[in-house]
């Protein structure tokens, strides 16, 4: 993104010091996280990522052996026809337009790139069925080049607890990318999807969350703070707090947990 075009943005309200040090107290949470798709070269990677879209990675990697094994590489994948391929994935869902992806990438692969997997952004996201997120998974996971994947997870998380702020995968992905060591990039995402699965679901689990006293949303619902940030009235904090912890006890209940 353009730096003026960042600079125009609404800023997160953590620091660069609180978003590290949050994410240090988040990944003691979570300890080991990674990707949980199974490969073993950049190009299953791939195709495991492209597979994954509205699919959960346990159905992928249930997938994903035999298919690795009947094309184990772009070259074999991109002799394949539509009618071959799509009974293979046609578990994962959307498989016709995934094999379209699948297809069209493999074949790309061959033409432009010799076979191997391009190793830089701008190859990335001009194969089919590719686009920022996908590429970065590939680049930090199994091409060890930094990148930082901005799934659903990572928007929400980041935006409650006020490391990121907004609403675009692309800006979010540049302020914590501005805030983090490029060398912790892929474990800074891989750290905030495992939260937001675990702990910081849709209806979040705050009391099991390792950075509940420093969340803008924990602190807005709990009546510390206003949403714009300012500290309330301390006569209207009771009533608020009771409000936010109604509201948690209820989201609770309902994920059963
Ligand atoms: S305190 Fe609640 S909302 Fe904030 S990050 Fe933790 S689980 Fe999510």
């Amino acid at each position: 993104m353009p730096k003026a075009a960042a600079a125009r943005k609404p800023a997160p309200s953590k620091s660069v010091a609180d978003t590290r040090r949050i994410m240090a107290k988040l990944e003691g949470q979570h300890p080991n996280a990674d990707t949980e798709l199974h490969f073993s070269t950049p190009y299953e990677l791939l195709v495991a990522t492209i597979l994954s879209a509205q699919c959960t990675d346990e159905r992928v990697n249930q997938v994903t052996p035999a298919l690795f094994k009947r094309y184990p590489d772009a070259a074999s994948l991109a002799k394949a026809t539509p009618a071959e391929l799509e009974p293979q994935i046609q578990s994962t869902g959307f498989f016709r337009a995934k094999s379209r992806s699948l297809l069209g990438m493999a074949g790309e692969v061959v033409e432009q790139h010799g076979g191997e997997i391009p190793r830089t952004m701008a190859e990335l996201v001009e194969l089919p069925g590719v686009g920022r997120k996908t590429a970065n998974v590939v680049l930090g996971h199994a091409l060890g080049v930094p990148g930082l994947p901005v799934d659903r997870h990572v928007l929400r998380v980041a935006n409650r607890i006020g490391i990121a702020r907004s609403d675009d995968p692309v800006v979010v992905e540049q302020q914590l990318c501005d805030a983090m060591p490029s060398a912790e990039w892929t474990r800074t995402s891989d750290t905030l999807i495992l939260h937001g699965r675990r702990i910081c679901k849709p209806r979040p689990l705050c009391d099991k969350c390792a950075v509940q006293d420093e969340c803008d949303y924990y602190r807005v619902a709990m009546g510390v703070v206003t949403k714009r940030g300012r500290k309330t009235q301390a006569r209207k904090q009771p009533a608020r707090a009771s409000r936010g912890r109604a509201q948690i006890r209820k989201s609770r209940a309902r994920s059963g947990k």
